[in-house]
């Protein structure tokens, strides 16, 4: 296993008058254990710019931590992207998740409507307008992404972003370790040598881990689905369950190589923590 394993906390802005009070404190009690960054999602769910924005406040104002900026570019101009940019470099930010976005329900293609259709165009006009000036991360899918023409078309896009200019990638959630062994080694035989960093999603109840998982492409195993419906009107055990079925795969992949763990905490600090815990993570020095 990596000696000290770095591992960085993604939070969403929070859509109701509730998340917003609470967000401080789950902050807070993240912010504790000293995460490498906070990375603050754009556009899921509905959430737009300034929501992004003042969580990424949030994030300065409550933790001292970074806090990294998720940009998606689905139906957006040069010119917003631009000045998005230039809002960020002011704020003192040095690094972005830069993404394609969700696709809106309507869309007939992978191309996204706007003036940039795939990520790697959002990472090159990064680089070109920005320099280096900015840390670049990007997603990557081990178990591909469900609009992808097909396995290879997915990887062949994963290595323009990379060439475009990223810096590392930040994986899908999955809960096949060997799905992320096997594109690890199909970037080694293509000379990619950026971080790739497991997406790692908490499992808390039976119906959003599967709603989670058919909404990105993940394959949720048989035999942990089956056991989270059995458990589902018994919240202790499930919980305890997931625990251990997300610990035994975070153990294996830092075991194997996996350079840092990035945290979905679906802005609750509980879940992602309890798995610090029994991961035996440290908080760095
Ligand atoms: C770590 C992480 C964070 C995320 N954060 C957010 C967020 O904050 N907000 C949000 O809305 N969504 C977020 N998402 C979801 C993401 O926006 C979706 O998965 C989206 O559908 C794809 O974005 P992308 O940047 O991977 O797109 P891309 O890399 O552009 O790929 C999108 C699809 O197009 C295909 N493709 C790419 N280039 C070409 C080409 N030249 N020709 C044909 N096909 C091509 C790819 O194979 C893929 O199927 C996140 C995902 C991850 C893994």
């Amino acid at each position: 296993m990596n000696k000290q394993p770095s591992f960085s906390f993604e939070l969403f802005p929070p859509r109701t008058p509730e998340g917003v009070a609470k967000l401080p404190a789950v902050i807070a009690q993240l912010a504790a254990v000293r995460p490498h960054y906070f990375s603050v999602t754009h556009g899921a769910g509905g959430s737009d710019q300034d929501g992004t924005y003042d969580t990424l406040m949030a994030v300065v104002q409550h933790s001292g931590v970074e806090a990294v900026p998720h940009l998606t570019c689905v139906g957006s101009t040069r010119a917003k992207v631009a000045t998005l940019l230039d809002r960020y470099r002011e704020a003192g930010v040095k690094r972005i998740v830069a993404l394609r976005g969700d696709l809106p329900a309507t869309a007939m293609s992978a191309s996204a409507p706007g003036e940039f259709h795939y990520a790697n165009e959002l990472v090159s006009f990064i680089r070109q307008t920005h320099g280096n000036a900015f840390t670049i991360e990007v997603a990557a899918y081990p178990e591909v992404h469900p609009q992808a023409a097909s396995s290879d078309a997915d990887f062949d896009n994963f290595r323009r972003k990379v060439e475009a200019g990223a810096d590392g990638a930040l994986t899908q959630l999955f809960y096949n370790a060997e799905a992320y062994f096997h594109f690890m080694e199909r970037c080694d035989k293509a000379g990619i040598t950026i971080p790739i960093v497991p997406g790692i999603m908490p499992i808390t109840s039976f119906a959003n881990t599967v709603r989670f998982c058919s909404g990105c492409g993940a394959d949720l195993p048989r035999w942990v689905r089956l056991r989270l419906e059995d458990l589902q009107y018994d919240k202790p055990a499930l919980i305890e369950f997931g625990l251990n079925v997300v610990t035994r795969l975070c153990e294996t992949l830092l075991r194997n190589g996996a350079p840092s763990l990035h945290f979905y905490t679906i802005n609750q600090a509980e879940p992602t923590l309890k798995l610090w815990e029994r991961l035996s993570l440290s908080v760095p020095a």
